[in-house]
């Protein structure tokens, strides 16, 4: 059933300070960027939140530099990723990533810490991140901490990110290797992924698969075979006893193994 919107309680601050006291006095509440994901669950009433805390005025969360680290603001959205340069530089399977998510109309709204916090293990961006060994920015009225992507996942949509913190920034080291990022899915566009998967093949191999467990994922025992010189057979073989999808409403497990294997394969013959 439809959440009654007019007595949620809404706080609209103006600045990044002024958003963090809220949280640190006022707390907890839960913080709004495009409200893409959000508000679909208002809709289906599955969401037990009632207080709220709009980021969208605060430009301090905006902007995207590359300046030693590739830095993208929290609230960029998939159509100011696309359109990038820095980011079309440095981190072109981000971009890749953003042309695949939802319709135009989403990549307008939706950002990337949308997407990180929001935790689903389909996010489109979470394998790049992953594979990027992107770290996140957490802010709150007491100090910053930075926190790897690998690392800010718990479990299935539960990360580290305490009620009195925001992302503020996403950091990308500058990644070594070709970038390579794939989503398979139902159609090309407004579809939630099957499997999804981010590489980066350079001298340190580097894989991560979204939608095969609870949360984005890393392969690093099939990285370590391609590290050490071994075949994409045998990398294939290590992948299949590394990752244990599930069934669900949108895949089974055998195929999404099966998909992931492919993808796996894909991307060596395609970054040769
Ligand atoms: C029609 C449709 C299609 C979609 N297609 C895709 C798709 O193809 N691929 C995909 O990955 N996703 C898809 N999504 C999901 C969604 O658009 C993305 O996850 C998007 O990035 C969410 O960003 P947002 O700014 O709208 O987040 P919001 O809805 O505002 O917030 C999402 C979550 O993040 C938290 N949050 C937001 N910003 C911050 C912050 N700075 N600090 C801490 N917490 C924060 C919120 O509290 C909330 O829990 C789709 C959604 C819709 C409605």
């Amino acid at each position: 059933m439809k959440t009654a919107t007019t007595p949620l309680d809404l706080r609209d601050p103006r600045t990044l300070d002024e958003a963090l006291a809220i949280l640190a006095e006022d707390g907890p509440r839960t913080p709004i960027a495009g409200c893409t994901d959000v508000f679909v669950n208002l809709h289906f009433g599955t969401t037990p939140a009632r207080r709220f805390l709009n980021l969208w005025a605060l430009d301090e969360l905006r902007g995207i530099t590359a300046d030693g680290a590739l830095r993208i603001g929290a609230l960029t959205t998939y159509t100011e990723l696309i359109r990038s340069d820095a980011v079309n530089e440095w981190l072109p399977a981000l971009v890749a990533a953003s042309r695949e998510v939802g319709g135009a109309q989403i990549q307008n709204r939706g950002t990337l810490a949308g997407n990180i916090a929001n935790g689903s293990p389909a996010g489109d961006s979470l394998p790049v991140l992953a594979a990027a060994e992107a770290i996140v920015v957490l802010r709150s009225a007491s100090g910053e901490r930075r926190v790897p992507l690998t690392e800010l996942y718990t479990g299935y949509r539960a990360t580290v990110i305490r009620a009195d913190e925001l992302i503020v920034a996403v950091e990308v080291p500058r990644v070594e290797g070709r970038q390579w990022f794939r989503k398979v899915g139902t159609r090309a566009a407004q579809a939630i992924s099957k499997v999804v998967m981010a590489g980066v093949r350079g001298p340190a191999p580097r894989i991560a698969f979204g939608s095969v467990a609870a949360t984005v994922v890393r392969a690093p025992a099939t990285e370590r075979v391609l590290a050490d010189g071994g075949s994409i057979d045998d990398a294939h073989t290590v992948l299949s006893a590394e990752i244990r999808p599930i069934d669900d409403v949108r895949s089974t497990a055998e195929y999404r193994l099966r998909v992931a294997g492919n993808l796996l394969r894909q991307w060596w013959a395609e970054t040769s």
